[in-house]
Formats: C-alpha cells, structure tokens, sequence
C-alpha cells in the first residue's frame, strides 16, 4: 500500500493528507499564512511544519492539487521543470489559482527532493469535452491567441462522483450517463457521459456557470462594461465585486448557505430571492444537460450543499416528474445514496465526494510507466 501526501495550496491555506493506501494516516488544514497570529509565516513554513509533525517515511508520492492546466494538461502529471515552467505560464489564466500551488510545488520539491511530485489538475476531466462544449463564438483569433475556452474546474470530484454514482447504480461506468452537481463554497455542474466529461459549467475560470458562495456565475459580459463605463469602476474592482461580493453574499451579504435558509425559514424575502436564484440556476443546467446528454441514468448531489441539504436538492427538482425525475422526501430527508422513489427512469443521488482521495489515486495512477 504505497503511501502519497496530498498538497492542496490556496494563497493563504495548505491543506494536506496523508494516505496509506486508501486509508487517511494523518490530515490537517494550516490557515491565515503569513497573516499576523496565523499558522505559518509563508508556504514554506507551512510545508516544514507538516513534515516536522507528521511521519513521511516511504512517501511514493506528493500529489499537488492544481486549478488550472490551460491547454496542455489532461492528465495527471509527474513534475519536472519543464511542468513547473508551463504552469508558470498558465499564471494569467489563473491568477488567483495557480501561483498557491506553484510556491507549493517549489517548497516540497525542494524539501522532499526524492519523492516523485505529481501535478493533478482541476481542469484535466474536462478535456473530453468535444470542441463545440469548449469554443466560445467570439473572434477566433483573439481566442487563440489568448487561449480563451471553456476549461472547466472541480474535475477530480465530478471524476470521482460520477464513477461512485456508477457503483451506487451497479452499472459500468463505461455504460452510466450522469450530471453531476458540485454545490460547495464554489459551484459547477457537469455532463458526464461513460465515464467522460462532455459539457461543465465553470468556463475559462472557475466565475462562470451556478451561483456560488461570493461568485456570480453567468452573467452577460455586458454588465462588466456597463460598471465600468456608466459606473466608473476601475476593472479589479470590478473583479473583486464580482468574484467575491457576488453571488449569496451579493444578494444576501451571507455567503454561508446555511445562514441564508435560516433566513429564508423566518420568511425574509432577500434570502427567499436569493434562495430562488440559487436553486433556478442549478435547475436551468440540469435542464440543458439532459439535451446534452439525451439519455440520463442519474443526477449525483455533492460537496457541503449537495450532501447536506435536502432543501436545495428537492427544490431543484420539484415538478420534473414528467422528465421521469423525481425526489423521495423521507429519502432525502435521510440524504440516502438514492433519494429518487424505486423505478423512476432517473435515479437521483447524494455522494460524498472525496477530493483528495481521487488526488491520491491519481497521483499513484501517474507514476505507473
Ligand atoms: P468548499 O467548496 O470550500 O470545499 P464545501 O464543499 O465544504 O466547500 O461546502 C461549503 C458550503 O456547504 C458552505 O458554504 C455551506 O453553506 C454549505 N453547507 C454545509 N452544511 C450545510 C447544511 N447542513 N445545509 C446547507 N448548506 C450547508
């Protein structure tokens, strides 16, 4: 049972585990780097400090979470120089993404200079789907120019969860056409048809698609020149506001989805809005990812609010029984592996996802010639 440390880096945060096997041997979350009072001054400490408190004798690997592989990566990758170079250059796709993993990557190839360092990108998932899923219809040689297409994000957990769906159901995976929807602090819906992604709706970042936490999603791109042209605001301003202080806590000023349903249960009419939004969006993807799909065997809730709440999946899809799907209430009450009644033609489920645990397996996946 080889044994792989799991790095995922965010500008201010490591949070790592370790795996024997399947099993998780230790695991932490290292905050507020290089904040005053936080946990570690820089990546570099952070990095010491898992070393210095945790056993990694015989790691066969270190397995980095990367967000963004831009173009070239569609698969897990054993870091050399080369890799390190190419992510470097991806830092303008993803300049709030990348730069965290990199400083990661540098520390612990340095500190762990033996063991193999692998690259697992949140975009490679997505490099199945087929060039009409990914081509935005603007001017073609701007977009090839500045590589600007759909890449999609979240693809170790739509990967994970959409292959446990398959095992839920006992089909091959290889024969099970699922949607899945990732519904944590950040959002995406995906198209998964035998295993393959062919349709997600995060786009050239992870802003596009379902209503998040303090993201957006879809937007016409006409409201970024409308506030910076009438509104005045400078374009990072514009950036922060719609990355940060959109979505629930837009509309809300809470960006915890918990917080937002207390309020809406006392009958606040903000949170009842946002609530409808929140819901409508994800609604609105399943719809298209049916037309996409054509034929669906399930539809897979995950991550916080997938898993936890049974309001938000039976409002998604209350009233689709003509479509053949349909939501158990005391099944999902219970958040069972299936919460659709017996013999509907679309089961719908609730998986746990496991990030991590796909990272890991991914990262062993890489290191066999
Ligand atoms: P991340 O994307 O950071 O990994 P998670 O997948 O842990 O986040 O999801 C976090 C979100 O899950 C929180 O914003 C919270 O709103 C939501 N959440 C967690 N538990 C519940 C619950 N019982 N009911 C509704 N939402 C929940």
């Amino acid at each position: 049972m080889s044994r792989v440390l799991v790095l995922n880096c965010g500008s201010s945060s490591v949070k790592y585990r370790l795996f024997d096997g399947a099993e998780t041997s230790a695991k932490g979350l290292i905050e507020r780097i290089g904040e005053e009072g936080g946990d570690a001054t820089d990546h570099r400490a952070a990095l010491q400090h898992i070393m210095e408190s945790v056993d990694l004798a015989g790691l066969a690997a270190v397995g980095h979470r990367v967000v963004h592989g831009g173009p070239r990566f569609s698969d897990p990758t054993l870091i050399d120089d080369d890799v390190v170079a190419d992510v470097e250059a991806l830092v303008p796709l993803a300049p709030l993404h990348n730069p965290a993993a990199l400083s990661g990557i540098a520390v612990a190839r340095k500190l762990l200079p033996d063991v193999p360092q692998v690259a697992v990108f949140d975009t490679a998932f997505h490099a199945t789907i087929p060039p009409e899923g990914v081509t935005w219809a603007i001017d073609k040689s701007l977009a090839e120019r500045w590589q600007i297409r759909r890449y999609g994000f979240h693809g170790t957990s739509h990967a994970y969860v959409s292959r446990q769906t398959a095992k839920v159901l006992a089909k091959p995976v290889e024969e099970t056409n699922v949607i899945t929807l990732h519904l944590g602090n950040g959002a995406s819906a995906c198209a998964v048809e035998g295993g393959r992604s062919v349709a997600t709706s995060m786009g050239l970042s992870p802003q596009g698609g379902l209503v998040m936490g303090t993201r957006s999603g879809d937007i016409d791109p006409t409201v970024v020149f409308h506030l910076h042209r009438v509104a005045g605001l400078p374009l990072d301003e514009i950036e922060t506001s719609l990355t940060r202080h959109a979505g629930l806590v837009g509309l809300t000023g809470d960006n915890d989805l918990r917080a937002v349903l207390e309020r809406r249960q006392a009958g606040d009419p903000e949170a009842t809005l946002a609530f409808d939004v929140y819901c409508r969006r994800i609604r609105e993807y399943v719809g298209a990812y049916l037309a996409v799909l054509g034929r669906v065997d399930a539809i897979t809730f995950t991550a916080g609010v997938g898993e936890n709440s049974p309001v938000v999946r039976a409002a998604t899809l209350a009233g689709l029984e003509s479509l053949g799907i349909a939501v158990d209430p005391e099944r999902n009450r219970r958040a069972e592996r299936i919460i659709s009644p017996d013999g509907m033609p679309i089961a719908v489920c609730v998986v746990p996802t496991d990030e991590e645990l796909e990272i890991a397996d991914q990262s062993r996946a890489a290191l066999q010639p």
